[in-house]
């Protein structure tokens, strides 16, 4: 696949994320409220004000000119293609449209970026092989890192929708129940032992309710953020035997401002790692169904430089998103617009390309090097940021940047 031109320049260069082949979906807002909107170039395309004016029709009724996609999703897959396909006629290179449509870009550095949807629900999964067995070898040994059931199941947790937050938004280091170690009791304190975990999330754009094949599953994603799992390793450690995360994984996950679409990522198609045990057939992939996507983590200490501290690729992962759709909807359980699932964290084999502080300091006991500093786990004023791209031949498929910042935990406990 070769770069689509279009008339607005930045568009067209090799170092953006947003070219014409992207068209990824946002919520923005300047001098009016917050809209559905497309990022292109460095702007972004007010597609709410197209549709009131006549100049995009998806359906009878509006379905832009809400702070959410899910109106959108909910039309279905050949909506979405409908989608795309108007946009891309308009801003293409020779548009016959471009001078009603360049009325109607908004330069993204003026404009706030929200939620690009309404989180239905949000799952969490335990998808990446690397990680898995880094964790395992801390937590258990290294002979049976594995769980028993992991080559056989994507293992999941049913997450908290209401702790999503968007790209930008400043995460307080919570406080909870932990056990420092030697200790015979449990104390309540601040985490101090406060990660991230570099996560892709697959954004469910149509609803099912009964058992789906994987195949389907593909069909009903809308797209993909970047997700950052913030993730307090010490409260984890004494709450999660035996039912898993909790308190831990609540306080929030980040999520890229930007929704990739689906047929954005599709010439970017991968097969998941050959299997080391045979799946059960209702999980077998019909093709391909990860993504060739680099994907890096970048450290800034408050008033400090940033380090780029991981690098790995989304292809590591064992199970891909549609069959974590499928396991997830195996037992009746029914699936909604706007649900959200987390890939797990993605690691590959090198130490440079674990995706959390957890793998990459090694439980804490090998600090990791960083520019003026090291880190076992997260300061007060570190800012993570997460990249991810899809390379095409002069092009680049991206998410724009998924960053937060850690604020200090609160200073007293309500009495
Ligand atoms: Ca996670």
């Amino acid at each position: 696949m070769t770069l689509r031109r279009s008339w607005l320049p930045s568009a067209n260069t090799p170092d953006t994320d947003f070219p014409l082949n992207n068209l990824p979906c946002g919520v923005f807002s300047d001098d009016l409220p917050p809209r559905c909107g497309i990022a292109i170039g460095d702007m972004i395309l007010d597609v709410a004000a197209l549709e009131a004016e006549g100049i995009l029709t998806l359906a009878d009724h509006p379905v832009f000119d809400v702070p959410f996609w899910n109106d959108c999703m909910e039309l279905g897959p050949a909506a979405w293609a409908d989608l795309r396909a108007q946009i891309t006629a308009m801003l293409a290179e020779g548009s016959t449209k471009q001078f009603v449509v360049e009325d109607h870009l908004v330069p993204m550095a003026s404009a706030t970026l929200h939620m690009p949807f309404l989180v239905s629900e949000y799952t969490d999964f335990y998808a990446g092989r690397h990680h898995a067995f880094n964790v395992g070898s801390m937590f258990r040994d290294p002979a049976n890192a594995l769980p028993p059931n992991w080559l056989h199941i994507p293992i999941g947790y049913n997450g908290r929708a209401s702790s999503v937050v968007v790209s930008g938004t400043d995460v307080r280091r919570p406080w909870g129940q932990l056990k420092p170690q030697g200790s015979d009791a449990p104390i309540f304190a601040p985490s101090a032992r406060f990660d991230f975990e570099l996560e892709l999330g697959a954004v469910v754009g149509t609803g099912s309710d009964g058992p789906i094949t994987v195949a389907q599953a593909d069909a009903m994603i809308f797209g993909y953020v970047l997700l950052n799992d913030w993730s307090a390793r010490d409260i984890q450690a004494w709450e999660y035997q035996p039912l898993g995360p909790f308190q831990a994984k609540a306080t929030a996950t980040t999520i890229s401002p930007w929704i990739v679409m689906r047929a954005a990522l599709e010439p970017f198609r991968t097969p998941t790692p050959p299997r080391e045990v045979p799946l059960l057939p209702y999980l077998r992939e019909p093709g391909p169904m990860l993504y060739d996507i680099a994907v890096s983590v970048a450290l800034t200490p408050e008033s400090g430089a940033e380090s780029t501290i991981s690098r790995t690729n989304y292809a590591e992962m064992y199970y891909s998103a549609p069959q974590q759709l499928t396991h997830h909807a195996s037992s009746g359980c029914p699936m909604a617009v706007g649900d959200l699932l987390g890939s797990g964290t993605i690691s590959g084999p090198e130490r440079a390309n674990r995706g959390s502080l957890l793998e990459l300091s090694w439980g804490g006991k090998e600090p990791l090097e960083i520019t003026g500093g090291t880190r076992t786990f997260l300061q007060d004023g570190d800012t993570i940021t997460l990249r991810g791209h899809a390379t095409g031949a002069g092009y680049r498929i991206g998410f724009g940047d998924c960053t937060g910042r850690v604020t200090p935990a609160l200073k007293d406990w309500p009495q």
